[in-house]
């Protein structure tokens, strides 16, 4: 600081008078960043082709505060855009597809809601980057490589959803109801009223997804995914104070 440099994914982008942006960046080591692209909406920029939402940069950025110290109000403000490089531009190769745009947007909105300005979140930035690298290679469903960066980075927020034990005594599973306000699974003398029971295999699933076994995840069955995203949805919603405007615009087949 004040000049440093960092990779980044591109969360959001929005307009700042004619020809500016400010961008949100999720940055390997400084966190979640905002920043002015001074110009990137004139098609003679250098770079504001790659300050595009999704997109993978190397960028340069000129802080006027130093490092670790908030503005008043504890804002770090913003900081301006003096280079970038593309590493890989996720989000413009998913451009034509709506399913695995929709989960691309749905993560960078999730990765927002996640963390806060400045507070450095290398776990979460390492599922981000991929998450949107699986979803470029097309190596698996798009919901399920969703739910897999939803699943992991809620456990990562310390919000893992119990999938085995009760959430409430701890008994070991599998159980078959799961409640939503009481934690994940929970066994027959535990559940609350209202939990759902969803089928076993919609559990298996979930715990397949957080814990990176696509053998499983890719041989579930429709109403598995259907259930396990479901479920998985309405846990990350329980915790976060609003919902998430693209989570419901995803594609699921
Ligand atoms: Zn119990």
């Amino acid at each position: 600081m004040p000049l440093y440099r960092d990779e980044a994914v591109v969360l959001r982008v929005h307009k700042l008078g004619e020809a500016d942006r400010i961008v949100t960046l999720l940055t390997r080591r400084h966190g979640r960043v905002r920043a002015v692209g001074k110009g990137v909406r004139r098609t003679s920029s250098r770079f504001g082709a790659r300050l595009e939402p999704g997109s993978h940069i190397d960028v340069q950025l000129y802080s006027r505060l130093p490092e670790g110290q908030a503005a008043p109000g504890g804002r770090r403000g913003l900081d301006v855009v003096q280079q970038t490089e593309s590493i890989d531009p996720f989000g413009a190769r998913l451009a034509g597809d709506y399913s695995r745009w929709t989960a691309a947007s749905a993560i960078c909105e999730t990765a927002e809601r996640l963390t806060d300005e400045g507070e450095p979140a290398l776990r979460l930035y390492l599922l981000v980057v991929g998450a949107l690298r699986a979803l470029v290679a097309r190596e698996h469903d798009p919901g399920l490589i969703l739910d897999a960066f939803l699943i992991r980075s809620m456990a990562n927020a310390g919000w893992e959803p119990a999938l085995l034990e009760c959430a409430k005594c701890s008994r070991p599973g599998p159980h078959v109801a799961f409640n939503v306000p009481a934690g994940g699974a929970v066994c027959e003398t535990c559940r609350p009223p209202g939990s759902a029971r969803p089928q076993p295999t919609s559990v298996a699933l979930m715990a397949a997804l957080l814990a990176g076994d696509w053998g499983v995840a890719d041989a579930s069955d429709p109403t598995s995914r259907r259930e396990s995203s479901g479920l998985i949805a309405a846990h990350l919603q329980w915790h976060l104070e609003r919902g998430l405007r693209s989570l419901p615009l995803v594609d699921r087949a």
